[in-house]
């Protein structure tokens, strides 16, 4: 009866298979062929939610209302994020992993166990003629954007990071870390020398506001890092994203890193509300990027995190009777990053590659493959 039951269910598949392609054998229509080609990848837009595990990812499913840009994604995959040395990262090494497709030491700074200088994405598509730029509602010297263009061995190093983007190939950026270009132990004035180098610089006001120009552009908006969203940062960071994309967009490509930086801050304080708030704006950033993307047809968007922060739970509330599963009571297991596996959402041309488990190193890899077919 079992056997009766496989040989109906195979004829069944084969016949819809037959139904559904029927020029397999015969050769491809024309217009078959047109669906076929796949487009190139031109531009890469890399998202990275700092602490976003999947817990941070699913307040959006349970806090609030509105569009959900996490929705938009078809392709997902999942990322194991441990360092060289760490089976739990820190936000260093998990990003030297990404813009350098190396596993290294946490604290590391896109440099190998041996402190040289590995080479990353920045540097290598900049030599291919691309536009490249960062965002982070950090410092634009903290960890996670310092591994897209310096190189040094401690992640605290800061002064020196500041030095380093000076000189880099980056062509906009945007975030907080003004203190580390302009009140320095070594009294130098990066921010003169950043205007040496072809950037026009703003200490203030709103992204959109300010009218481009025909030089690279520089956003330092705060002394660290940005303000919390609670605390009135507003749209920065899809502001930013947005301004980045038109700023880059050109027809040799561009490759864009946005971080969502301070859903790990939340986590690290064990505040809800944080977390919440952050995810919802970086979502917001992920929805610009989209929109792009979406139009330009030729834009790869890869969005995931470096770790889980928190060891955040969406628990339910305990009352003396035991679990109320009708209420959400948030709570946490660490102060720290946990060992969690990390959500990897892909969208664009290549981002049927995103699918399945892999390190996180293989998202360098798997972008350098897409850019290269
Ligand atoms: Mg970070
Ligand atoms: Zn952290």
């Amino acid at each position: 009866m079992k056997y009766l039951l496989y040989a109906l269910l195979f004829l069944s598949i084969a016949n819809c298979t037959a139904k559904i392609h029927p020029n397999t054998e015969y050769g491809a229509t024309p217009e078959k062929t047109a669906e076929k080609s796949t487009p190139q990848v031109k531009n890469v837009i890399l998202l990275i939610g700092d602490g976003m595990g999947v817990t941070q990812l699913s307040t959006r499913y349970y806090y609030g209302d509105g569009k959900i840009n996490f929705d938009r994604f078809k392709h997902i995959g999942l990322i194991n994020t441990s360092s060289a040395r760490e089976k739990i990262t820190d936000s260093a090494a998990g990003a030297t992993a990404f813009a350098t497709g190396r596993r290294s030491y946490n604290g590391a700074i896109s440099v190998d166990l041996d402190q040289k200088s590995i080479p990353i994405i920045v540097e290598q598509l900049s030599q291919e003629g691309f536009k490249t730029g960062i965002i982070s509602t950090s410092a634009v010297t903290h960890a996670t954007p310092a591994c897209f263009y310096a190189h040094v061995a401690q992640r605290k190093m800061q002064e020196e990071i500041a030095e380093q983007l000076v000189h880099s190939d980056i062509d906009f950026f945007a975030g907080g870390g003004l203190k580390y270009f302009e009140d320095r132990k070594d009294g130098q004035n990066l921010v003169q020398q950043l205007r040496d180098q072809g950037f026009e610089i703003r200490t203030d006001g709103d992204v959109l506001q300010h009218m481009p120009t025909d030089k690279k552009s520089a956003f330092l908006l705060a002394d660290k890092g940005m303000p919390k969203m609670t605390e009135g940062r507003g749209s920065f960071l899809p502001d930013a994203t947005k301004r980045a994309i038109q700023e880059l967009n050109n027809p040799q490509g561009f490759f864009l890193m946005v971080e969502g930086s301070q859903i790990d801050w939340g986590g690290h304080a064990n505040d809800a509300q944080y977390i919440i708030t952050e995810t919802a704006d970086f979502d917001q950033a992920i929805g610009a990027a989209l929109d792009f993307a979406e139009q330009d047809k030729q834009t790869l968007v890869v969005v995931t995190a470096d770790h889980e922060t928190g060891g955040f739970t969406l628990s339910a509330k305990q009352t003396d009777k035991g679990s109320d599963y009708a209420e959400i009571e948030p709570s946490f297991s660490t102060g720290g990053h946990s060992a969690t596996l990390i959500p990897v959402f892909a969208y664009g041309p290549g981002s049927e590659d995103f699918g399945g488990i892999y390190k996180n190193t293989d998202i360098y890899h798997k972008i350098k493959k897409a850019l290269a077919r």
